[in-house]
């Protein structure tokens, strides 16, 4: 005999937890399987402003309020000398103009707590292994908890949120290669305890480190920090033999890094993660859809991740709801053609970040405050605002600019 449910969210991470508070909220039954026990380990620490319109609709804000995260209010770019400092308040787009840079530790187990505190069953350690779909749309799902032990579970819709998991992509073949680079991201958390002594000790810094390689340093409200490095595989293996040699060797090859992290103690060993872009071109089928890192998942430099976690499954939950209520739902439309909409805009950003477009802009004499104001909310993750040129005409946008700026760095 198998559970009944309406809804069934695979994953407990923020587009799993959006989904279930949104799907209980609007009154239908759903239960939660997640494979880890949490607080469990993920990268992905630092938000964007929009993530916070989805979590105060799925009622979740006043939970992370309460965590006392590190305020977030702007990321500031730097190349040698060269700073562009963009701030959330000062953006082109309404919307938010702050966000949190979070242990995603915490910050899942937050959420995921406060779901099931308003009445949501999850299940910890139980991991999905197979779903068998039925022409009427309904599935039964079959997960095995830490035990060995089966459980069946039979949903009216799935909403996929399992994250580098990709379970429904994996189980039915719908996974394709992204057109972007493989890279590779090598990080650990650090007491940054020299974090005082510089400017702005608690602002997220990109930092450029070398062609085609970046560093992000993410200060949390505890004194740690996130520090990672980012580029392709021969930067690092020009570094030392493993992540550990290649994360000391990051830091001692930069002034900055040197003197900010050189002798701070380590929380955890650097950890590596390599390869991360896929994607599908299928984001719904009958019986189910795709949220979060399950869509796509681009690349870390923008911190665009848990943004379009959160906008994905909030608006995928709305749609499996009418759906569920008998409405006819418009998916090509409603849902895979506006994220992609939004990732479309980043993939141009994080390509122009790649071809050196965008260090062109940022480091650019006397920017354009207009357009630094349209850029600054493309990077809070208003990406669905068409009347900003960098959303409506992304592509086009950034290679103009960066060839006027040509242009007039020549006269
Ligand atoms: P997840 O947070 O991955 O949650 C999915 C959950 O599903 C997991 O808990 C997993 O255990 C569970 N699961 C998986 N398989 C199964 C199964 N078979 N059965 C049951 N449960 C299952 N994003 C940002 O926003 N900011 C950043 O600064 C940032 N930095 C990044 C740096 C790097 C190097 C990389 C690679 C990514 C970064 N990201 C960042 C992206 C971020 O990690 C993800 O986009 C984000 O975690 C996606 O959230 P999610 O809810 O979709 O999935």
């Amino acid at each position: 005999m198998s559970d009944k449910v309406d809804v069934l969210v695979i994953g407990a991470g923020p587009a799993g937890s959006i989904a279930a508070a949104m799907i209980h909220k609007h009154g239908l039954s759903v239960r939660v399987v997640e494979r880890e026990r949490f607080p469990r380990f993920v990268i992905g620490e630092s938000l964007l402003p929009k993530c916070m319109e989805a979590l105060e609709d799925a009622g979740l804000l006043d939970a992370i309020k309460a965590r006392g995260f590190q305020e977030k209010f702007g990321a500031k770019f730097i190349m040698d000398d060269l700073v562009m400092d963009f701030n959330f308040a000062d953006q082109f787009s309404s919307g938010w103009g702050w966000t949190w840079q979070v242990e995603r530790a915490d910050f899942d187990l937050a959420l995921i707590t406060e779901v099931q505190r308003k009445g949501v069953p999850v299940d910890f350690e139980t991991t999905v292994t197979g779903i068998q779909f039925f022409d009427d749309e309904t599935s039964v799902t079959t997960a095995e908890r830490k035990d060995g032990s089966l459980l069946e579970i039979s949903a009216r819709f799935i909403i996929d949120a399992s994250g580098y998991g990709r379970v429904i992509p994996r189980l039915f073949d719908l996974d394709k290669p992204s057109n972007l680079v493989p890279r590779k991201a090598v990080f650990a958390h650090v007491q940054d305890i020299h974090r005082d002594t510089f400017g702005e000790p608690n602002r997220i810094i990109i930092h450029s480190y070398a062609p085609g390689a970046w560093s992000w340093v993410i200060p949390f409200s505890n004194g740690n920090t996130s520090l990672g490095f980012v580029s392709n595989y021969e930067f690092f293996d020009g570094k030392g033999e493993d992540q550990t040699q290649q994360f000391r060797g990051c830091i001692e090859g930069d002034k900055y890094m040197r003197s900010r992290f050189s002798d701070v103690p380590w929380v955890f060993e650097p950890r590596k993660l390599e390869a991360w872009s896929t994607t599908t071109d299928k984001f719904y089928g009958n019986g189910y859809v795709l949220t979060g890192n399950v869509t796509e998942f681009l690349d870390p430099i923008f911190s665009s991740g848990v943004m379009f976690a959160s906008v994905s499954s909030h608006l995928a939950s709305l749609l499996v709801i009418r759906k569920l209520k008998g409405e006819q739902v418009d998916w090509d439309n409603n849902y895979t053609n506006f994220i992609r909409q939004g990732v479309d805009t980043f993939r141009s950003f994080v390509i122009a970040w790649y071809d050196g477009t965008l260090e062109k802009i940022f480091y650019s004499e006397n920017p354009n405050p207009v357009i630094k104001r349209q850029i600054c909310s493309v990077l809070a993750g208003y990406v669905w605002d068409d009347k900003n040129p960098f959303v409506r005409a992304h592509d086009k946008a950034l290679k103009g600019l960066a060839k006027l700026i040509a242009v007039q760095s020549q006269k």
